[in-house]
């Protein structure tokens, strides 16, 4: 046995090795000629010269031995429906997709936006393209026409995959008018839009531009569409950043690279074996949809789960229900959804047969400590947190404990773990740039040249930005900057504290909002908790709570107190210095649609600045309620 820091170190040192290894997982058309090409900084080509394809991998090669199995299930307690299809049903309906995309025109290299809601008709879309070269966007289908009308002029789409609406929490949401106004909107205008009609809410299609997609797969149904073989560095798809920080950044990935990359992930990181069921609770239009809802459960030969509905319709048990009547093996969410979870009565946790699942991953955000041991007690089985980005397309930190020959790696709590093997990450000093090699040390968390496959190639028509953006921050290094806080412990664990633009600087002292937050959610009554940085003639920065708890003060006077007691909270855990100058206390905080706080939108709010983007936000409610407890 050897110990997971070894095996890291190899990875690193033998690097092309070590992925010629992991190549073999997936097939190709054409062996690669080179492991990795990392001479042009900071770009990297992986794989240059073999050629394959995500869909071959995904579907074909699984159908051709084992047809019948399992490979997509679909459940949605919106309407009411499950239906399952094996890896020859997925492959003929693929197949279908690919024969109506080429018979528009679509060919390799065209990009094709999809904006969907979580229907196996989605998954059918992307493969497809996947499987003729053309290169998917996917826009979250909770996005109204502002936002999808700029990705849509980002992406330039030949052709646009929709449906009529999705439906949430009962409720049906119409995306056609919201897709009409998007182009209407949009100085890019797509040929063609390929309809789903669900018969959730009626529409008139656009003569000449919109097609049906039920009457083009009923002609299409049986046709054969060969795979495209495709260097392994070509594009397989777009998708855009959650917009936390700013504008969203368009990822753009590449084939071979992330194959390989998701295949060994889904055995070393989650242990997850052909012919299991793989629950990943994500949508679509975010990276963990790509990588653990479609390309990464398909690829290892998984089935995998794909729920359209809430964590909490019919109850609080769906996803439970789900674990225990598809004998789910491993499980993906994230915090957020689990915090919601957490509002509901803990039996739940405990009414389904659970004896299939072995381990829950969390990821997206900081787990906090409280939410981490709730779930961890109520399912009894392992919570890995994992760290990553859509830029990383797959974890950067986690355990890996399905190394064979390698010690596993015991989890610790309000830590994502490693490093993962493949990835060059250091610790920075911000302002020299010097790597910190002491623990407990605060710094800029970074990847070095090159990155590692899977993550992202460079910003979709835009190399200037990727170099500019991510490989320029740390004053005399090209590294790529993750933006995020981290600290490493004496036994390697790393701590996410938070993001670069989150740290707080209250009369010289330098606090991560993250610290904060994670001090103030340990107190009983406090369900959720943002924390921000600011201005104060004074002392420069303070810090500024806003507390969802977990019961509304009845009383003026007890909120006062509740705010007293977290303030004491924070004197006596991390010092006056991060007492925050109020906390405010409010229904519901301003997140992105993936979940992610909106720190800097609060921050901006409460400094009387306008919040900048907030296409991506979820609920404007949010953010008023924040302006009228402000101004009061
Ligand atoms: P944008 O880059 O557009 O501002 P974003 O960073 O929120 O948005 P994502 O790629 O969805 O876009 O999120 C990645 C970020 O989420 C990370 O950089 C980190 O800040 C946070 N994150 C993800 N997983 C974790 C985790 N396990 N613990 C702590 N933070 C996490
Ligand atoms: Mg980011």
């Amino acid at each position: 046995m050897t110990t997971y820091a070894d095996f890291h170190r190899r990875s690193l040192v033998e690097r092309d090795a070590f992925w010629a290894e992991q190549a073999r997982r997936i097939d190709w058309q054409t062996p690669p000629q080179q492991i990795c090409d990392a001479s042009n900084p900071p770009f990297a080509r992986w794989f240059v010269g073999g050629t394959t394809n995500l869909c071959h991998n995904a579907v074909d090669r699984h159908a051709a031995k084992r047809p019948d199995d399992r490979a997509l299930i679909w459940v949605s307690t919106e309407v009411g429906q499950e239906k399952v299809y094996s890896f020859a049903e997925l492959q003929a309906e693929v197949e279908a997709f690919a024969a109506m995309l080429q018979a528009e025109g679509v060919g390799q290299g065209d990009r094709v936006l999809i904006y969907m809601p979580m229907i196996p008709e989605a998954a059918f879309a992307m493969l497809a393209c996947a499987r003729i070269g053309a290169v998917h966007s996917v826009v979250f289908g909770g996005f109204a026409s502002v936002a999808l009308a700029s990705r849509i002029d980002d992406a330039t789409p030949k052709l646009v995959v929709s449906a009529d609406a999705g439906s949430r929490g009962g409720k049906v949401v119409a995306y056609k008018p919201l897709l009409d106004e998007a182009i209407s909107l949009a100085a890019h205008k797509p040929a063609k839009v390929l309809m789903v009609d669900r018969g959730l809410a009626a529409f008139t299609p656009v003569a000449g531009r919109d097609l049906d997609y039920a009457t083009l797969r009923a002609t299409y149904l049986g046709s054969r569409v060969p795979v495209t073989w495709l260097e392994s560095n070509s594009v397989s798809y777009t998708l855009y950043t959650s917009g936390t920080t700013g504008k969203p950044k368009g990822v753009q990935r590449d084939v071979g690279g992330y194959a390989v990359a998701l295949a060994t992930s889904m055995d070393y990181i989650f242990g997850g074996k052909a012919g299991e069921t793989y629950f990943s609770t994500s949508d679509i239009g975010w990276v963990v949809g790509h990588s653990y809802i479609i390309y990464g459960p398909l690829i290892a030969g998984m089935a995998t789960l794909m729920y359209e509905g809430l964590p909490v319709n019919p109850d609080a048990a769906i996803w439970w229900s789900l674990v225990e009547k598809y004998r789910v093996t491993v499980m993906f969410s994230a915090p957020t959804a689990v915090r919601v979870l957490k509002k509901h009565d803990p039996a739940l946790l405990k009414r389904h047969d659970l004896s299939s699942l072995r381990a829950l991953f969390l990821a997206g955000e900081p787990l906090d400590e409280p939410t981490a041991r709730w779930i961890a007690e109520g399912l009894a089985v392992p919570i890995v947190d994992n760290y990553w980005q859509t830029e990383t397309g797959w974890p950067l930190l986690t355990v890996a404990n399905h190394i064979p020959g390698v010690d596993p790696v015991p989890t610790r709590f309000g830590s994502p773990g490693m490093p993962m093997y493949g990835y060059g990450v250091k610790l920075l000093d911000e302002n020299t740039g010097e790597e910190l090699s002491s623990p407990d040390q605060k710094g800029v968390l970074v990847i070095e040249h090159p990155l590692p496959p899977g993550c992202l190639q460079t910003v979709w028509g835009d190399d200037a930005r990727f170099v500019n953006t991510y490989w320029s921050s740390v004053p005399g290094r090209q590294v790529y900057s993750t933006f995020d806080w981290g600290l490493r412990d004496a036994d390697g664990y790393t701590f996410i504290l938070g993001r670069t633009d989150d740290v707080i600087n209250v009369a010289g002292h330098r606090l991560g909002t993250r610290e904060i937050e994670e001090c103030i959610s340990g107190h009983a009554a406090v369900a959720e908790v943002a924390v921000v940085g600011v201005a104060d003639t004074l002392k420069g920065q303070v810090a500024l709570a806003f507390a969802v708890p977990r019961e509304t003060p009845a009383t003026p006077e007890a909120a006062l107190a509740l705010e007293g007691q977290i303030m004491k909270r924070v004197d006596e855990q991390l010092g006056a210095v991060a007492r925050p100058s109020r906390v405010l206390f409010v229904s519901v905080l301003p997140k992105t649609r993936s979940g992610k706080l909106l720190r800097r939108a609060l921050q901006a709010v409460a400094e009387g600045r306008d919040p900048g983007d907030l296409t991506t936000m979820d609920d404007p409610g949010a953010l008023a309620q924040v302006k009228t407890l402000l101004h009061k």
